[in-house]
């Protein structure tokens, strides 16, 4: 039996004779129950990062947002409101993740950045707080059309440059995503179709299934159409100008605020209709800010070489992360420290996301 004490050191009596004083651990979290595990103490560290690190979602209302992170990925929103987002990995301000479980419980992904940068991270670049944002998006409704501003423009503005991807993972048919131009267009053009109300008509729209995946660099003019439920791998960056947002008004009847000046000098007229992402092998995308790789996984595999990190996420299945148990919807991280960085499938088909970020080409 197990003297259960959350988060401290605590006593196995189950094993006569042999009883060790260990490292309690969260190990399978569903959302609502957790069963716990005792890591006997000589496999500890100064840190014992044993298991994947689980961290709090932050559920984002939203005026295009609805029910679907709850019922298609088992998160537990508050109740009666339209969910759009979930942060699941952010460092930012105004946001923070926080560990579910294991020894760094209630610790913000910032404090891990600071101050266990290596031990969690492997050897990165320097920056002031973790580079990259992972959401969960659920698209009732389409957003607005909108851009992030490059780096070169997003400093003279007062602006974050922000690259984004989007891989869906769920679509109802008929779902679109629009990116990019339908054809080259001049400032003074775009401009005056924003006064005459005829700006979305020069969006390029894309039919989206399940699987596909689009890359949107800095400048690209974009949005999400309704039916979508995306996973969104970005730069840590909240600057989204926005440019038409479809005549909307929200509870109080009033219009989201729109930002034509900052967009018209973010956008890149000359990007026209871009392709959905061409997977090179697993390789979904792969740039100096973050790398994606799509996994079906069916044998045990490491899911990253000791010294780097990676994120999961599953999208199908049901899988086994060194010793956690996931779900679809579900992240963890695995550190660059961990010993076990084992994933398995518990399930006859199992897909997930693999997040990391490059090392830089001077390592
Ligand atoms: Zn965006």
């Amino acid at each position: 039996m197990l003297i259960l004490v959350r988060g401290l050191l605590v006593t196995n009596a189950a094993w006569p004779g042999k009883a060790e004083t260990g490292l309690l651990a969260k190990n399978r979290c569903t959302g609502y129950s957790c069963r716990y595990s005792v890591l006997p103490a000589r496999f500890m560290t100064s840190l014992d990062l044993t298991r994947p690190l689980v961290f709090e979602p932050i559920f984002m209302e939203r005026i295009w947002g609805g029910r679907r992170l709850e019922t298609e990925f088992g998160k537990k929103l508050p109740p009666g409101r339209r969910i759009g987002e979930a942060w699941e990995i952010v460092d930012r301000p105004e946001a923070q993740s926080t560990v579910r479980n294991g020894p760094l419980q209630g610790k913000s992904l910032h404090d891990l950045w600071m101050n266990h940068r290596r031990e969690i991270f492997g050897e990165l670049a320097d920056s002031q707080r973790f580079p990259i944002l992972i959401k969960l998006l659920d698209a009732q409704d389409k957003l607005s059309l909108q851009v992030h501003p490059p780096a070169r423009v997003a400093e003279r503005l007062g602006g974050e440059p922000k690259t984004e991807f989007w891989y869906v993972a769920r679509a109802d048919p008929g779902a679109e995503l629009f990116a990019g131009l339908r054809e080259v267009t001049t400032m003074e053009d775009f401009k005056a179709s924003i006064a005459d109300g005829t700006v979305a008509e020069r969006i390029h729209t894309i039919p989206v299934k399940a699987g596909d995946a689009m890359f949107l660099p800095a400048g690209r003019f974009h949005a999400i159409g309704a039916g979508n439920l995306l996973v969104e791998i970005q730069q840590n960056s909240d600057s989204t100008y926005r440019v038409f947002d479809w005549n909307r008004k929200d509870d109080q009847g009033k219009p989201r605020d729109l930002h034509v000046d900052l967009a018209l000098q973010s956008i890149d007229f000359t990007d026209c209709r871009p392709d959905l992402v061409r997977p090179s092998g697993e390789v979904l995308v792969s740039n100096a800010l973050f790398e994606v790789q799509k996994w079906s996984v069916q044998a045990p595999r490491e899911i990253s070489q000791p010294g780097q990190f990676a994120i999961l996420c599953l999208l199908e299945g049901e899988a086994d992360c060194a010793g956690l148990h996931l779900q679809p919807g579900e992240l963890c991280l695995v550190t660059a420290a961990a010993k076990d960085r084992t994933v398995r499938s518990l399930s006859s088909r199992s897909s997930l996301l693999r997040v990391t970020i490059p090392r830089s080409e001077q390592d």
